[in-house]
């Protein structure tokens, strides 16, 4: 019997600092859908945004804090390893390599993302590495002629069809605990000297404290 995992969920993003919004997320995502595994990929630079303001190892130790004792999340650091901006598609292409043609690969990420999905770099080369799981939020649609929704209408599959498809698909899901915490709120509030106690772990709270990570206005 092979040891490698049959079906897979990544989260990427730059966890600065992660909080209980992407750890709640993740962990509901796994039990729903009873993925082998889901793991955390931090990015080292990013390519759509400002660079982080912590430094790659302090977000990877963060990340490594909050996931301990917790068998279902793992933290996959490839793209720290690598001097270059972290782009979705090399990754894939990686963990594809790593993972062979059957195992069923999903991309997870939330509507809003998903809503500039078709601005991303080899965004088709990325449906042929894995499927995606958007995580819908109440409130938010995607505009109606865009290709993001014709790329949804197309490729939409259901839970029953999980297993079937180890890439091009697109499950839509809407997790029943949506917490609307976000690392923007957390470093302000800690950068006004606001406790944030509730929003992340108390390891990562506790280790933020130690090494004033986000002590000046961000
Ligand atoms: P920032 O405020 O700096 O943008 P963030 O809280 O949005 O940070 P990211 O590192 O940008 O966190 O997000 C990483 C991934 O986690 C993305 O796929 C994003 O859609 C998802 N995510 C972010 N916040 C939440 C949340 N509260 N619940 C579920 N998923 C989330
Ligand atoms: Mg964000």
């Amino acid at each position: 019997m092979s040891d490698k995992p049959d079906i897979v969920a990544v989260m990427g993003g730059t966890f600065d600092p992660v909080h209980n919004g992407h750890l709640r997320s993740a962990l509901e995502l796994k039990q729903l859908l009873a993925l082998d595994e889901v793991r955390l990929v931090p990015c080292h630079q990013t390519p759509h945004r400002e660079q982080p303001r912590r430094s790659s190892q302090q977000r990877l130790h963060m990340l490594d804090l909050a996931v301990a004792g917790e068998a279902g999340l793992r933290i996959d650091d490839r793209e720290l390893r690598l001097d270059q901006p972290s782009y979705s598609v090399f990754t894939l292409q990686g963990l594809r390599k790593e993972l062979g043609n059957e195992a069923v690969l999903f991309w997870v990420m939330g509507i809003d993302a998903f809503a500039h999905f078709t601005s991303w770099y080899q965004w088709r080369e990325i449906l042929t590495l894995a499927n995606l799981i958007i995580m819908t939020r109440p409130g938010f649609e995607l505009v109606s002629e865009s290709e993001e929704k014709r790329l949804w209408q197309e490729r939409a599959i259901e839970v029953s069809e999980l297993h079937m498809h180890p890439s091009g698909k697109i499950l839509s899901i809407s997790l029943p605990s949506q917490l609307e915490i976000s690392a923007t709120y957390i470093r302000q509030q800690l950068s006004r000297g606001q406790s944030v106690r509730y929003l992340l772990p108390d390891s990562v709270i506790s280790y933020i404290g130690t090494h004033k990570l986000y002590v000046k206005a961000s």
